[in-house]
């Protein structure tokens, strides 16, 4: 996914019940795995595919859910609800990088980067393949989806 994320955040917490700090975990949570670009750009070179990392393993992100939430649980419960709504954003995140670009849900059984639609090299730059294949029309919808809820949100 190339630049629905922050909406994708946005419509999640439109979606569920308002509460203090929700709004923020949903944004937060749905764009965190992608702040891995920076490694990838300028120390990777770019030269292994961004999903290849801990932070867009699905694995990994359930291993620290499975510490944090029950700390949570214990000792903050009133932040719980809190980090439900980040490790979901988290995992919607997964979900939707799953639509064409491929994440690695086997980790640690096998390697393979598993995506619902693979998108050929129909273009001169990859984002423009991705950008002209059908599959971009799930990002503008939810990108309409996000405009028109803020749109109900801004309504006298
Ligand atoms: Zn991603």
């Amino acid at each position: 996914m190339l630049t629905a994320h922050l909406p994708s955040g946005y419509v999640l917490a439109r979606l569920i019940p308002r509460a203090p700090g929700f709004f923020s975990a949903a944004l937060i949570g749905a764009v965190l795995p992608d702040l891995d670009m920076f490694w990838f750009h300028f120390v990777d070179n770019a030269s292994i595919h961004h999903h290849r990392y801990w932070v867009h393993i699905p694995l990994f992100w359930a291993v620290i859910a499975a510490l944090v939430l029950p700390f949570l649980a214990l000792f903050y419960r009133h932040l719980l609800p809190i980090g439900g709504v980040f490790f979901l954003a988290l995992f919607m995140h997964m979900v939707l990088d799953s639509v064409s670009g491929g994440i690695l849900w086997g980790m640690p059984f096998d390697n393979h980067l598993y995506a619902l639609v693979e998108v050929p090299a129909t273009q001169s730059h990859w984002v423009l393949s991705f950008m002209l294949h059908w599959t971009f029309l799930f990002e503008l919808a939810i990108w309409a989806m996000a405009l028109l809820l803020w749109r109900l949100e801004k309504r006298p």
